[in-house]
């Protein structure tokens, strides 16, 4: 029997992260088993080109690779994971939970391309990445739902504190911006699970945000 697949998704400086802590810090203390994996996973060799591509090797706009060929490397870092890590676990019913997923190829490869060539994209990477290759699809996406403003002031405060380089995806903010439009189009051409982030404008509590992530996830199981 196969388990429950649960992502967590938003652009960068969305809360999602923070969420995805959360989450996992509640499960636990109910005693709810699961496993979880935050995407991609840097310390693996599995994310060599990942590494290569967000450090600016192959070029430092993320435009320099296409969407298709990134999507790639980042699909092989989850198909390692799924086979190496937590694979069986899913496949004999447990819960998986995922801060990413193939999802964040919708959002930060969609970002590249004209809105008109965003639905083709979509339909090509899950065909790739579900079908071909059969990593599982998720039962759920949430997707943190936020403005450009919010999630650029939440980076800035971000880098800012923990004294971390942002990447080439996180130092272009029009990058950002055509993450949140893929995103944003991608969570209502695939029903991925909308989690209000913003009330009148700012950004809700993190305890507020939790309680709607943890409803849904609840009904899930
Ligand atoms: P992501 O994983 O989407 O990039 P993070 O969870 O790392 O985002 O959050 C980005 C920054 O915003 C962090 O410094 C985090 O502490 C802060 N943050 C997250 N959620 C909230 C919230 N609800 N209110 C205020 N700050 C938040």
């Amino acid at each position: 029997m196969k388990g429950k697949l649960i992502v967590l998704e938003g652009i960068d400086g969305s809360g999602k992260s923070t969420q995805f802590k959360l989450l996992k810090e509640r499960l636990t203390l109910e005693g709810r088993p699961f496993r979880s994996v935050t995407f991609p996973r840097y310390d693996k060799d599995s994310s060599a080109l990942i590494r290569s591509y967000l450090g600016g090797e192959f070029g430092s706009d993320p435009g320099d690779v296409s969407a298709w060929a990134a999507s790639v490397f980042f699909f092989v870092d989850r198909y390692a994971s799924f086979k190496t890590d937590w694979g069986e676990y899913y496949n004999n019913g447990g819960l998986v939970l995922c801060d990413r997923y193939t999802t964040s190829n919708a959002i930060h490869q969609g970002a590249k391309l004209e809105p008109s060539r965003l639905g083709g994209f979509l339909d090509w990477l899950f065909e790739f990445e579900y079908t071909l290759m059969e990593l599982p699809k998720p039962d759920a996406v949430l997707y943190m739902d936020i403005d450009l403003k919010t999630s650029l002031d939440q980076l800035c405060g971000r880098q800012s504190s923990d004294g971390s380089v942002g990447d080439i995806h996180e130092t272009h903010a029009d990058y950002l911006e055509n993450c949140l439009r893929a995103g944003d189009f991608s969570a209502a051409h695939l029903g991925w699970r909308r989690i209000s982030c913003l009330r009148d404008g700012a950004m809700r509590t993190q305890s507020e945000i939790h309680g709607d992530v943890y409803k849904i996830v609840k009904e899930l199981l």
